[in-house]
C-alpha cells in the first residue's frame, strides 16, 4: 500500500477540526504513560459518545493457569467470595492470579486469597493494568471459565476481560484493523473504519449472549491489541467521530468489513447460509477508469496451488467439518442438498479418494456460489464463505482460502490450482477500497454511503436500538 503523503486541503481542514475539538476538551481518556521506560505510540483516547459512557466487556486472555498482573499507578483488588476482599496495592506490586478448582487463587506479596471472581482496579483512570506486560486502560475482571463451556471456547483456565469504556476500545482496535501509521490524505478512511468498528461493537453488546463477555479480541469479533496498538493519527479519526454510528430503519446496521473485495462486494445471502438483508447487499468498486479502488492491495489477485494428495488430506477434514456446519440450526437452505452418498448409507463422515471439483454456480458477480466435489463417499455441494474453509491453502493451519472469488484448473489425479482476486467475505466496506478513495477526496459519509446503501449516520444516543 502506498506510504504517507503530503496532507490534502481537506486533511487539513480535518486536522484542524480535530485540533479545535481538542482544545475544547472532548478528550477524556488516559493520557499516554510509559510502561518499561518506552513511550505508548498513541495519544490519548477520546471522549465517550453522546449518550454517554459506553462499557464493554473484552475477553483478552483465556484457557490460562495462571496471569500475572500490574498496574503503572495505585491499584486495588476487589473479590466476590463470601467474605468480600478489598486489597490496595501500590504500583510496583505484582499480582499473580491461578486457576484452582474454579476459583481464582491470587497471591500478591505475603497476601493470599481464593475467590470466584476477582475486579484489579487502577485508582487513578489514566493508569494502566499491565496483565503479562501488555497494556490495558479499565479495569480487569478474572475468572475461572465456567466448566460447562458457557464462554463458547471449551476448555478449563483463567479468562481475563477488560471493562472498557467504548472510545477507549476503538483506540486499540482501528490501528490493528485499517493499518497504523497511516498518511493524513486517508484520515476520511479510517473515520468510516473508526464508526463501522464502533457500531460493530455496540450491537455486538447487544447481542447480550451470556458468557461474561461482549467481545473477543481478535478476527472473531474485532482484533484489539490496548494500549500498545494505539496510534495518533486513528485516535484522532476516532475522537473526530466520537458517538457516531451507522443505523438503517430497523437498528444498528449490520457493519461487516473487510480486507479487499476484488471490485465488487458481496450479498450476505450468497456468504452465510441467511436471509438478504438489503443493508449487506453487494456494490460495485470500480473507478471511473473501470479498475478496482482495491486494485493496489496485494491480495487484488492471488494464486493457491495443492497436489492431489495434499487436497484429499485437506477434504478429509474440511468436508465433514462443513456437513457439522450446515446441520446446525437455521441452515436448512444450504444443508438439504449438502451431500449425497454415492452408495447407500454413507454419511460423509469419512469423504475418501478424492474424484474431482468444479464450481457448479457463481453469484451476479462471480464469486464461487457453489462448489462441487466428488469423492469416494459421494457428492458435496460447498456454498458460499465455506468454500475458503473446505479449500484451506495448507493442512497445517487454520488459513482459509483468501477469497470465494476463484477460477479452478483441475489437473485430475495430479494438482489443482486456484485464481482469485480480493481477501476476505467480501460483505460491506473494502478497506483498501476505503483507504483509495479517501486519498481521491471522498468524505468517510460518502465512503459509507457507497458500501452501506440504505444507512445513515446518526450519534449513538439516537440510534434506533432493536
Ligand atoms: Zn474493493
Amino acid at each position: 500500500m502506498r506510504g504517507p503523503g503530503p496532507a490534502s486541503p481537506r486533511a487539513a481542514v480535518f486536522l484542524a477540526m480535530l485540533a479545535a475539538a481538542a482544545m475544547l476538551n472532548l478528550v477524556s481518556c488516559a493520557a499516554p504513560k510509559r510502561v518499561g521506560g518506552a513511550a505508548a505510540p498513541g495519544g490519548p483516547a477520546p471522549a465517550p459518545g453522546a449518550g454517554g459512557p459506553v462499557l464493554l466487556r473484552v475477553l483478552v486472555a483465556e484457557d490460562r493457569p495462571g496471569l500475572l498482573v500490574s498496574c503503572t499507578g495505585a491499584w486495588s483488588l476487589q473479590g466476590s467470595s463470601r467474605e468480600s476482599v478489598a486489597l490496595a496495592l501500590a504500583p510496583g506490586d505484582t499480582l499473580l492470579a491461578q486457576d484452582i478448582a474454579g476459583d481464582v487463587l491470587y497471591t500478591c506479596g505475603r497476601q493470599r486469597g481464593r475467590s470466584p471472581h476477582l475486579v484489579l482496579r487502577p485508582q487513578d483512570p489514566d493508569d494502566w493494568l499491565l496483565l503479562d506486560d501488555r497494556a490495558w486502560r479499565g479495569e480487569l475482571s478474572l475468572m475461572a471459565k465456567p466448566a460447562d463451556g458457557v464462554s463458547g471456547t471449551g476448555g478449563r483456565g483463567l479468562m481475563a476481560i477488560n471493562m472498557v469504556e467504548l472510545e477507549c476500545y476503538l483506540a486499540g482496535v482501528v490501528p490493528l484493523e485499517i493499518g497504523a501509521r497511516r498518511s493524513a490524505t486517508e484520515l476520511a478512511a479510517v473515520a468510516a473504519q473508526a464508526i463501522v468498528a464502533r457500531t460493530y461493537a455496540v450491537a455486538r453488546r447487544q447481542a447480550g449472549r451470556d458468557r461474561g463477555f461482549d467481545l473477543y479480541a481478535d478476527d472473531r469479533d474485532q482484533v484489539y491489541g490496548g494500549v500498545a496498538s494505539e496510534d495518533s493519527l486513528c485516535t484522532a479519526a476516532i475522537a473526530a467521530t466520537a458517538g457516531l454510528v451507522l443505523a438503517g430503519a430497523q437498528g444498528l446496521a449490520p457493519t461487516y468489513y473487510h480486507s479487499t473485495c476484488g471490485g465488487h462486494t458481496a450479498a450476505v445471502a450468497a456468504v452465510w447460509p441467511t436471509v438478504d438483508d438489503p443493508l449487506l447487499r453487494g456494490v460495485a468498486d470500480r473507478r471511473p477508469d473501470g479498475l478496482p479502488w482495491c486494485a493496489e492491495s496485494r491480495y487484488a489477485q492471488w494464486r493457491e496451488q495443492w497436489t492431489w494428495s495434499e487436497l484429499q488430506s485437506i477434504l478429509a477434514r474440511t468436508l465433514p467439518a462443513y456437513l457439522d456446519y450446515v446441520r446446525q440450526p437455521g441452515r436448512a437452505a444450504w444443508a438439504n442438498d449438502a451431500f449425497r452418498p454415492a452408495v447407500g448409507g454413507a454419511t460423509g463422515r469419512d469423504p475418501g479418494a478424492l474424484i474431482g471439483l468444479s464450481v457448479a454456480a457463481r453469484t451476479r458477480e462471480g464469486r464461487v456460489a457453489v462448489l462441487e466435489i466428488e469423492t469416494a463417499a459421494g457428492h458435496y455441494r460447498v456454498r458460499g464463505d465455506q468454500t475458503r474453509r473446505v479449500l484451506r491453502p495448507d493442512p497445517s493451519s487454520s488459513r482459509l482460502l483468501r477469497s470465494a472469488w476463484f477460477e479452478l484448473e483441475v489437473a485430475a489425479g495430479r494438482q489443482v490450482s486456484a485464481a482469485g482476486r480480493g481477501w476476505g467475505h467480501g460483505l460491506g466496506l473494502c478497506q483498501v477500497g476505503a483507504l483509495a478513495r479517501a486519498r481521491a477526496g471522498q468524505s468517510a459519509a460518502a465512503i459509507l454511503t457507497h458500501y452501506y446503501p440504505g444507512t445513515r449516520l446518526v450519534p449513538l444516543a439516537g440510534a434506533p436500538l432493536p
